[in-house]
């Protein structure tokens, strides 16, 4: 905690320093996503790389204390050894808390919980002028309110609590083919009244075909019940492997999928965007094109 106080008052006076001069920052967390081009000067901005720390899991209350660039990745597999889980998890494993909380971000599991920034307890936040502090829905809720989804502009997300979720080894997925877009969000409705469902999405592949994908959290495999891969080289990508199951076998489909491998299980292909980056969708030779997490460097001024 000391050492996150020092990094942070650090970035305190930076943040003033800028206020005092009446200048304009970016925010520097020391990777990106994006594959565009963006200008990035050393002295033109706040950084937050050093950020990257967890640093409580509260077993008890469920809740994990986390420093804004922390990646997805990172952060599910410390929870993890917890027995615990966030329950909106970005599916972009380099995608940071910070990013998430400040760009909007939601999952499979927003249906239930609402975009990731619904599952933030409270923030530590530098304003403008430098001033540190903590907001939630109880201490200055308008600030705690509109810093979500507002990319930087109330202020640099220093720290965050976090809820956590019970985990468990797998996801049983159950694809289930529809032929129109109000046959699929029929289906959707349906699913979503169902209290056993904790994860749900869909892909159209055309007009008349599409899939919605629910899944439970179970630790118990049901006999026949096939377990699959998504992360490791040699394994499918996601959107392929369902539409050649569900062509296949045209009634719904179960599969188990070890939790991991279902919350990041688009990586690989990058949704579908893999396809239309010039490589075929060789699923055979699991290579990753999906735009990755790449270090963010800074332009000379
Ligand atoms: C290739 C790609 C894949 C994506 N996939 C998904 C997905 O699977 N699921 C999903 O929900 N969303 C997805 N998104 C959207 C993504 O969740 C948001 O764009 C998110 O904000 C990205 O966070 P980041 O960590 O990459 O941060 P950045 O893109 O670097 O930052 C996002 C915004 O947050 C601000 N910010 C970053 N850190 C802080 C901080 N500490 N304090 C204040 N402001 C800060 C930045 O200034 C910026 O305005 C994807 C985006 C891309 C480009």
């Amino acid at each position: 905690m000391e050492a996150h106080e020092a990094a942070v008052a650090a970035i305190a006076a930076n943040v003033r320093q800028f206020y005092d001069r009446k200048e304009s920052y970016r925010i520097y967390h020391g990777s990106t996503n994006s594959t565009r081009q963006s200008r990035l000067y050393r002295s033109r901005v706040i950084d937050t790389s050093k950020l990257k720390h967890i640093l409580v899991v509260d077993t008890v209350a469920k809740a994990v204390l986390v420093e804004p660039s922390v990646p997805m990745d990172s952060l599910v597999e410390a929870t993890l050894q917890y027995g615990l889980v966030p329950p909106v998890v970005m599916e972009f494993p380099g995608i940071t808390v910070g990013g998430g909380f400040s760009g909007t971000a939601g999952e499979s599991s927003s249906f239930r919980y609402g975009f990731f920034e619904r599952t933030v307890i409270w923030i530590q936040i530098v304003l403008a002028d430098g001033k540190i502090v903590k907001a939630s829905k109880t201490n200055m809720p308008d600030l705690f309110h509109g810093a979500a989804s507002s990319f930087g502009t109330l202020g640099v997300i220093t720290l965050l609590e976090l809820q956590l979720v019970e985990a468990a080894a797998y996801v049983e997925l159950t694809y289930h083919p529809v032929q129109s877009v109000s046959e699929a969000v029929k289906k959707v409705e349906d699913l979503t009244a169902d209290s056993t469902v904790d994860y749900l999405d869909g892909i159209l592949y055309s007009k008349d075909h599409g899939v919605i994908c629910a899944g439970r959290k179970t630790n118990t495999l049901k006999g026949g019940v096939h377990v699959q891969q998504f992360t490791r080289a040699a394994d499918p990508w996601f959107y392929i492997h369902v539409q050649r199951s569900v062509a296949k076998d045209r009634g719904p489909i179960t599969e188990a999928v070890p939790l991991v491998d279902y919350l990041f299980r688009y990586d690989r292909g990058g949704f579908w965007v893999g396809k239309y980056r010039g490589s075929p969708p060789n699923d055979r030779d699991g290579s990753t094109i999906a735009p990755q997490q790449q270090h963010q460097n800074f332009n000379t001024a």
